[in-house]
């Protein structure tokens, strides 16, 4: 009932870019990719924890044990070392619901002010989650490392990239171009372990 070889692979998204290059990303490995949507899945999952490790089995167990599939998903977010890590886990709802990305960042700045600038220090984190229909689930955890800047710049990416800062790039997350974003991001770092670890499974299960 598990075998995942020639089967399909569920995607726990209802983003349209995160599948297309989730899809992309997993081409060339003996599985077929499905999201929610195209599964028949509309319940969801809720996200009740407190680390993006919980997260991320939550909704990979969750997903695998509504559909019958082996399910990827992942949870991701900022964590800023002068505020103890967060927004962490809220990073999608910080500073209250129905915000800008442009306003949430806002919010999270006059929050950092009065911090010495040198604890600015800051990652995105992505944490992907495998699940297997009978119950198994496999994390996978990856960063990328940055400053948060008080002088947003940038037109791409979405939520903090452009207060996020990349010394080793001299540009914010959201000046990079996105086809050097999706090398080097916390999603297509953790992604690229994640991958390796389903050919590994693959090579089990064939
Ligand atoms: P999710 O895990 O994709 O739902 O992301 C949760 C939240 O973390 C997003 O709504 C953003 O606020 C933040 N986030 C995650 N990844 C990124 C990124 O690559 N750039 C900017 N913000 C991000």
């Amino acid at each position: 009932m598990s075998r995942l070889s020639n089967s399909t692979l569920l995607i726990a998204t209802h983003n349209p870019g995160k599948l297309r290059e989730y899809r992309a990303l997993l081409a060339d490995l003996p599985v077929r990719v499905v999201a929610l949507d195209e599964a028949g899945i509309h319940t969801e999952v809720a996200e009740t924890g407190d680390t993006f490790t919980t997260n991320a089995m939550l909704k990979a167990q969750g997903y695998a044990a509504l559909s019958g599939l082996w399910t990827w998903a992942d949870d991701s977010g900022l964590e800023v070392d002068a505020l103890g890590g967060r927004p962490g886990v809220h990073s999608a709802r910080y500073g209250g619901p129905g915000l800008s990305d442009r306003a949430r960042y806002a919010a999270l700045l006059a929050e950092l002010a009065p911090f010495d600038r040198a604890t600015w220090t800051a990652r995105f984190r992505c944490v992907v989650a495998l699940a297997t229909p009978d119950g198994r689930v496999f994390t996978v955890d990856d960063t990328v490392e940055g400053v948060i800047t008080d002088e947003p710049r940038g037109e791409h990416g979405f939520g903090y990239d452009p207060i996020f800062y990349l010394p080793d790039h001299s540009a914010t997350m959201a000046e990079l171009p996105p086809a050097v974003k999706n090398t080097i991001s916390h999603r297509a770092k953790a992604a690229r372990r994640a991958k390796e670890l389903l050919r590994a499974l693959l090579a089990e299960d064939a």
